[in-house]
Protein backbone atom coordinates (compact mmCIF):
# COMPACT_ATOMS: atom_id res chain seq x y z
CA UNK A 1 0.00 0.00 0.00
CA UNK A 2 1.02 3.67 -0.46
CA UNK A 3 0.62 6.47 1.90
CA UNK A 4 0.80 9.73 0.87
CA UNK A 5 1.05 12.83 3.78
CA UNK A 6 -1.03 15.51 3.24
CA UNK A 7 -1.07 17.31 6.15
CA UNK A 8 0.79 16.60 9.79
CA UNK A 9 0.10 19.38 12.36
CA UNK A 10 -1.61 19.05 15.32
CA UNK A 11 -4.32 22.05 16.09
CA UNK A 12 -3.80 24.52 13.60
CA UNK A 13 -2.49 24.49 9.85
CA UNK A 14 0.43 26.70 9.58
CA UNK A 15 2.65 28.41 6.46
CA UNK A 16 0.63 26.31 3.62
CA UNK A 17 0.93 23.11 5.71
CA UNK A 18 -2.16 21.40 6.88
CA UNK A 19 -3.02 19.36 9.80
CA UNK A 20 -4.07 15.35 10.25
CA UNK A 21 -4.67 13.76 6.58
CA UNK A 22 -3.05 10.99 4.52
CA UNK A 23 -3.97 9.26 1.46
CA UNK A 24 -3.73 5.20 1.84
CA UNK A 25 -3.90 3.71 -1.75
CA UNK A 26 -3.73 0.10 -2.69
CA UNK A 27 -5.15 -2.16 -5.94
CA UNK A 28 -6.41 1.08 -6.97
CA UNK A 29 -8.84 1.89 -3.81
CA UNK A 30 -8.04 5.41 -2.67
CA UNK A 31 -8.87 5.77 1.38
CA UNK A 32 -8.64 9.50 2.86
CA UNK A 33 -7.38 8.82 6.52
CA UNK A 34 -8.85 12.00 8.75
CA UNK A 35 -9.50 14.74 6.53
CA UNK A 36 -7.81 18.31 8.92
CA UNK A 37 -7.62 21.71 7.82
CA UNK A 38 -5.83 22.11 4.52
CA UNK A 39 -5.92 18.48 3.53
CA UNK A 40 -8.38 18.75 0.41
CA UNK A 41 -5.77 21.37 -1.06
CA UNK A 42 -2.67 19.40 -0.58
CA UNK A 43 -5.26 16.40 -2.32
CA UNK A 44 -5.70 18.42 -5.13
CA UNK A 45 -2.06 17.90 -6.32
CA UNK A 46 -2.26 14.51 -5.50
CA UNK A 47 -5.39 12.79 -6.85
CA UNK A 48 -8.67 13.68 -8.45
CA UNK A 49 -11.21 13.84 -4.69
CA UNK A 50 -13.59 12.32 -6.94
CA UNK A 51 -11.22 9.31 -6.99
CA UNK A 52 -11.62 8.64 -3.18
CA UNK A 53 -13.12 5.56 -2.71
CA UNK A 54 -13.56 6.28 1.58
CA UNK A 55 -12.92 8.89 4.18
CA UNK A 56 -12.10 7.52 7.05
CA UNK A 57 -12.01 9.53 10.47
CA UNK A 58 -10.09 9.28 13.23
CA UNK A 59 -12.17 11.10 15.77
CA UNK A 60 -14.20 14.49 15.36
CA UNK A 61 -11.71 17.18 16.56
CA UNK A 62 -11.56 19.97 14.01
CA UNK A 63 -7.59 19.39 12.96
CA UNK A 64 -9.02 15.90 11.66
CA UNK A 65 -12.42 16.41 10.27
CA UNK A 66 -12.24 20.84 9.18
CA UNK A 67 -12.24 19.87 5.73
CA UNK A 68 -14.60 17.26 5.45
CA UNK A 69 -17.58 20.09 4.78
CA UNK A 70 -15.83 21.40 1.50
CA UNK A 71 -15.04 17.69 0.34
CA UNK A 72 -18.76 17.44 0.73
CA UNK A 73 -19.44 20.74 -1.51
CA UNK A 74 -16.50 19.39 -3.58
CA UNK A 75 -18.61 16.13 -4.42
CA UNK A 76 -21.97 18.16 -4.30
CA UNK A 77 -20.64 20.92 -6.91
CA UNK A 78 -19.50 18.13 -9.22
CA UNK A 79 -22.62 15.90 -9.15
CA UNK A 80 -22.64 16.11 -13.10
CA UNK A 81 -19.64 13.64 -13.35
CA UNK A 82 -20.70 11.48 -10.81
CA UNK A 83 -24.29 11.51 -10.38
CA UNK A 84 -24.68 8.10 -8.88
CA UNK A 85 -21.48 7.85 -6.77
CA UNK A 86 -21.93 8.58 -3.18
CA UNK A 87 -18.53 9.04 -1.27
CA UNK A 88 -18.71 7.17 2.23
CA UNK A 89 -17.54 8.67 5.10
CA UNK A 90 -16.74 6.28 8.00
CA UNK A 91 -16.24 7.64 11.53
CA UNK A 92 -17.67 6.28 14.98
CA UNK A 93 -21.21 6.71 16.57
CA UNK A 94 -20.13 8.04 19.72
CA UNK A 95 -20.91 11.44 19.08
CA UNK A 96 -24.16 11.31 17.15
CA UNK A 97 -24.24 14.85 15.75
CA UNK A 98 -20.78 14.95 14.40
CA UNK A 99 -21.75 11.32 13.04
CA UNK A 100 -24.51 12.97 11.81
CA UNK A 101 -23.11 15.29 9.91
CA UNK A 102 -20.84 13.25 7.69
CA UNK A 103 -23.89 12.80 5.63
CA UNK A 104 -24.55 15.31 2.53
CA UNK A 105 -27.50 14.85 0.15
CA UNK A 106 -26.19 13.77 -3.12
CA UNK A 107 -22.34 14.14 -2.39
CA UNK A 108 -21.39 11.78 0.89
CA UNK A 109 -22.89 9.44 2.98
CA UNK A 110 -22.21 8.39 6.88
CA UNK A 111 -21.19 4.83 7.92
CA UNK A 112 -20.34 3.71 11.42
CA UNK A 113 -17.42 1.34 12.29
CA UNK A 114 -17.33 -1.12 14.65
CA UNK A 115 -14.48 -0.92 17.20
CA UNK A 116 -15.52 -4.60 18.22
CA UNK A 117 -14.92 -6.07 15.26
CA UNK A 118 -12.48 -6.56 12.20
CA UNK A 119 -14.16 -3.79 9.66
CA UNK A 120 -13.55 -4.28 5.70
CA UNK A 121 -13.15 -1.54 3.85
CA UNK A 122 -12.05 -1.49 0.24
CA UNK A 123 -8.49 -3.97 0.20
CA UNK A 124 -7.91 -3.52 3.40
CA UNK A 125 -9.13 -4.93 7.14
CA UNK A 126 -9.29 -2.23 10.07
CA UNK A 127 -9.01 -2.93 13.78
CA UNK A 128 -9.59 0.46 16.15
CA UNK A 129 -8.45 0.94 19.58
CA UNK A 130 -10.07 3.85 21.61
CA UNK A 131 -7.52 5.76 22.80
CA UNK A 132 -7.25 8.17 25.67
CA UNK A 133 -7.94 11.59 24.72
CA UNK A 134 -10.71 14.59 25.61
CA UNK A 135 -12.94 13.10 22.94
CA UNK A 136 -13.43 9.46 21.75
CA UNK A 137 -11.33 8.93 19.50
CA UNK A 138 -9.76 5.88 17.50
CA UNK A 139 -6.64 4.02 17.11
CA UNK A 140 -6.23 2.56 13.58
CA UNK A 141 -4.88 -1.28 12.74
CA UNK A 142 -4.86 -1.39 8.52
CA UNK A 143 -4.23 -4.45 7.27
CA UNK A 144 -3.72 -4.87 3.88
CA UNK A 145 -5.41 -7.78 2.57
CA UNK A 146 -3.20 -9.14 -0.40
CA UNK A 147 0.05 -8.53 1.23
CA UNK A 148 -0.41 -8.43 5.04
CA UNK A 149 1.21 -5.20 5.52
CA UNK A 150 0.40 -3.59 8.31
CA UNK A 151 -0.41 0.41 9.10
CA UNK A 152 -0.81 1.47 12.64
CA UNK A 153 -1.75 5.00 13.12
CA UNK A 154 -2.11 6.20 16.92
CA UNK A 155 -4.99 9.06 15.82
CA UNK A 156 -4.48 11.18 18.86
CA UNK A 157 -3.76 10.02 22.19
CA UNK A 158 -2.00 10.11 25.60
CA UNK A 159 0.43 7.32 26.20
CA UNK A 160 -0.90 4.07 27.42
CA UNK A 161 -0.14 0.50 27.41
CA UNK A 162 -2.81 -1.27 25.32
CA UNK A 163 -1.37 1.40 22.46
CA UNK A 164 2.03 -0.78 22.38
CA UNK A 165 0.07 -4.00 22.17
CA UNK A 166 -2.20 -2.61 19.54
CA UNK A 167 0.76 -1.73 17.26
CA UNK A 168 2.71 -4.89 17.68
CA UNK A 169 5.05 -5.42 14.70
CA UNK A 170 3.37 -2.84 12.88
CA UNK A 171 5.17 -2.46 9.05
CA UNK A 172 4.41 1.39 9.91
CA UNK A 173 3.57 3.36 12.95
CA UNK A 174 2.19 7.00 12.67
CA UNK A 175 2.35 8.66 15.68
CA UNK A 176 0.68 11.26 17.59
CA UNK A 177 4.29 13.12 18.68
CA UNK A 178 3.14 16.82 19.41
CA UNK A 179 5.58 17.48 22.46
CA UNK A 180 8.96 17.55 23.27
CA UNK A 181 10.69 14.85 25.74
CA UNK A 182 10.09 17.83 28.81
CA UNK A 183 6.31 18.61 28.08
CA UNK A 184 4.97 19.30 31.67
CA UNK A 185 1.74 18.96 33.09
CA UNK A 186 -1.06 16.66 31.81
CA UNK A 187 -1.21 16.18 28.70
CA UNK A 188 -4.07 14.28 25.63
CA UNK A 189 -0.93 13.64 23.04
CA UNK A 190 2.43 11.80 23.19
CA UNK A 191 5.99 13.25 23.69
CA UNK A 192 8.87 11.80 21.50
CA UNK A 193 10.44 10.49 24.36
CA UNK A 194 6.91 8.11 24.49
CA UNK A 195 6.65 7.86 20.82
CA UNK A 196 10.02 6.29 20.68
CA UNK A 197 9.89 3.66 23.47
CA UNK A 198 6.05 2.65 22.55
CA UNK A 199 7.83 2.07 19.03
CA UNK A 200 10.93 -0.30 20.50
CA UNK A 201 8.77 -1.90 22.50
CA UNK A 202 6.51 -2.78 19.58
CA UNK A 203 8.61 -3.82 17.24
CA UNK A 204 7.45 -1.91 14.56
CA UNK A 205 9.52 -1.69 11.42
CA UNK A 206 9.51 2.11 10.75
CA UNK A 207 8.07 4.97 12.43
CA UNK A 208 7.06 8.24 11.13
CA UNK A 209 6.08 11.09 13.77
CA UNK A 210 3.23 13.33 12.73
CA UNK A 211 0.55 15.81 14.35
CA UNK A 212 3.99 17.86 15.22
CA UNK A 213 4.05 21.22 16.94
CA UNK A 214 3.81 24.41 14.34
CA UNK A 215 7.22 26.16 15.48
CA UNK A 216 9.50 23.42 17.15
CA UNK A 217 12.69 22.40 15.99
CA UNK A 218 12.00 19.71 13.65
CA UNK A 219 15.28 18.28 14.30
CA UNK A 220 14.83 18.04 17.84
CA UNK A 221 11.81 16.07 17.75
CA UNK A 222 13.55 13.78 15.55
CA UNK A 223 16.50 13.39 17.81
CA UNK A 224 14.50 12.81 20.85
CA UNK A 225 12.31 10.42 19.68
CA UNK A 226 15.36 8.14 17.46
CA UNK A 227 17.17 8.36 20.80
CA UNK A 228 14.03 6.77 22.85
CA UNK A 229 13.78 3.94 20.19
CA UNK A 230 17.75 3.09 20.81
CA UNK A 231 18.15 3.58 17.08
CA UNK A 232 16.75 0.21 16.87
CA UNK A 233 14.48 1.74 13.77
CA UNK A 234 13.91 4.06 11.19
CA UNK A 235 12.51 7.45 12.51
CA UNK A 236 11.20 9.99 10.10
CA UNK A 237 9.88 13.04 10.04
CA UNK A 238 6.99 14.02 7.58
CA UNK A 239 6.54 16.38 4.69
CA UNK A 240 3.60 17.32 3.11
CA UNK A 241 3.75 15.29 -0.38
CA UNK A 242 6.29 12.50 1.02
CA UNK A 243 4.95 8.95 0.23
CA UNK A 244 5.92 6.13 1.86
CA UNK A 245 5.72 2.63 0.50
CA UNK A 246 4.86 0.25 2.63
ZN1 LIG B 1 -5.45 16.41 16.64
ZN1 LIG C 1 -7.84 15.34 19.00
Amino acid sequence: MKLTVLGYYGGYPYQNTGTSGYLLQANGFNLLLDCGSGVLMELEDVLDPLRLDAVLLSHYHADHVADVGVLQYYWQLHSERYQHEILPIYGHVFDQAAFDGLDWPAATEKRAYDPEIVNQIGPFEIKFLRTEHPVPAFAMRIKERDTGKVLVYTADSKVFPALTKFAHDADQLIADTNFFANQPGEIWHMTTTQVGEMALKAHVHSLLISHLPQTADRNRLLKETTVASHNQLPVQLPHAGMVINI
